[in-house]
């Protein structure tokens, strides 16, 4: 192992990007590599947690990281068979900031970017894609193939490169595919002048589906939830039809459901839920999607996916910048992180189950009970605001800041 090589991190996702932040500002030099050009994937979701602020605010970049344009949704709300119930509220919980950011992630990217290359120890190279991975005589994973044919060579590579990660298959880690009955069709509406944005709840669900509308200033990013495999029916019935079942679910989008002109507005999302077994071997740590790809459901795979770097920080930064072997400690982050994300992974699972897959069928004809009793008692509200907000097995940041650094 070359303790002169960077710590290649392959993805500038939030996993990838937070891990690196944090590695750098511990003093170890990092290199992270991202196959597009710029943040500016629409795909990306934009929900920033509580506890993603919370490791912010541990870094003392929180009030900075508000002066971005954001939405703040303390509370959540559900338009089920046409009426409004609230479900989750998040403003008891005990950290700085009670509320869900809701941020275009390209925004939380560049944020991040620009504060890590406050040291010099960073070292972001975008439009740079890893096609596999070098080893050296030992078979430990000595570094990163690039697509241009270049050999990057590496002391400890993480592959934080999301749910179609090309490291995990070259590394040839063991793969659990959960299945996830669901795929998403993602569009936008933008927000007629003058109208409140908060007149559309989050999320609505009738006989005939779901759509879920993500505030994003001057317009919503909407979902609509399908079976998986299931977008050929709706291209066949036509975009009208398609914009008027969005308006027969959502009717508070029916101002600006016709910039919908075509299905080249409407972009198809695969949803997967799965997860190694094991997230490493010598030289080689996978994070957040590359190690378990999340559903949309609660929007909380971003909060995974910082999670899982905060804890991959607090175990290996200090000993990398100690010049240590990372390798007798890599099998500690999954131990950090198993249980919190295998639990998650069963509350979405219970979710596609019991409500997706009953309200695709159209099954869902009256409001569940658990529905009207957070609605009606706000306490219990607190229970899955504290879920959705905060996680399983919360992440502080140990990490140490490097001495010199600002
Ligand atoms: C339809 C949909 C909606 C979602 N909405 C939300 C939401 O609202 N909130 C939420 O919390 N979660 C949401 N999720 C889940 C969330 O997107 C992921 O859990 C989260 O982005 C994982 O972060 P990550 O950094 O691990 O991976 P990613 O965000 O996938 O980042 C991986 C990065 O690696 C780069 N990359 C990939 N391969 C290579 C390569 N070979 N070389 C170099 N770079 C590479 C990619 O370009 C990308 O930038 C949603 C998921 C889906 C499918």
């Amino acid at each position: 192992m070359s303790v002169d090589a960077p710590v290649v991190i392959v993805g500038g996702g939030p996993a990838g990007m937070v891990a690196g932040l944090l590695l750098a500002r511990a003093g170890v030099p990092v290199t992270i590599l991202e196959k597009h050009a710029d943040f500016l994937r629409d795909f990306r979701g934009d929900t920033v947690h509580p506890s993603t602020l919370e490791l912010f605010h541990e870094i003392g970049l929180l009030e900075e990281l508000l002066k971005e344009p954001h939405a703040a949704i303390d509370t959540m709300t559900l338009n089920l068979l046409g009426q409004r119930y609230t479900i989750a509220t998040m403003k008891h919980l005990p950290v700085a900031a009670r509320f869900v950011a809701m941020m275009p992630q390209w925004d939380l990217l560049d944020f991040i970017a620009r504060h890590g290359r406050k040291y010099l120890t960073f070292d972001l190279r975008m439009s740079t894609e890893a096609s596999g991975l070098s080893y050296d005589a030992a078979n430990r994973v000595s570094g990163v193939t690039l697509a241009s044919g270049e050999t990057l060579p590496a002391r400890l590579v993480i592959a934080a490169d999301g749910r179609r990660s090309v490291l995990r298959d070259a590394a040839e880690l063991p793969l659990e595919d959960l299945g996830a009955p669901i795929d998403v069709l993602w569009f936008r509406v933008p927000v007629p002048a003058g109208m409140d944005m908060s007149e559309v709840a989050l999320g609505s669900i009738d006989t005939r589906g779901m759509v879920v509308a993500i505030p994003r200033g001057d317009y919503w990013q909407c979902a609509r939830v399908i079976e998986k495999g299931g977008f050929t029916p709706f291209e066949a019935r036509g975009i009208a039809a398609f914009r008027n079942e969005i308006v027969a679910i959502a009717p508070g989008l029916a101002a600006g459901i016709d910039a919908i002109q075509s299905f080249d507005d409407v972009k198809l999302l695969s949803v997967a839920l799965d997860r190694l077994t094991r997230w490493s071997r010598p030289g080689l740590l996978a994070i957040g999607d590359a190690a378990h790809a999340m559903s949309p459901v609660g929007g909380v795979g971003i909060n995974l996916a910082v999670q899982d770097a905060v804890a991959a920080a607090n175990i290996l930064a200090a000993p990398l910048a100690a010049g240590a072997d990372p390798d007798p400690l890599l099998a500690r982050v999954q131990d950090r992180r198993w249980t919190p994300t295998t639990r998650m992974q069963a509350v979405q699972r219970f979710a596609h189950q019991r409500v997706i897959e009953p309200m695709l069928r159209g099954e869902i004809t009256s409001v569940p009970f658990v529905v009207r009793l957070l609605n009606r008692i706000p306490l219990l509200r607190r229970i899955p605001g504290r879920i959705l907000g905060l996680g399983f097995g919360r992440q502080h940041v140990q990490s140490p800041l490097a001495k010199d650094f600002p």
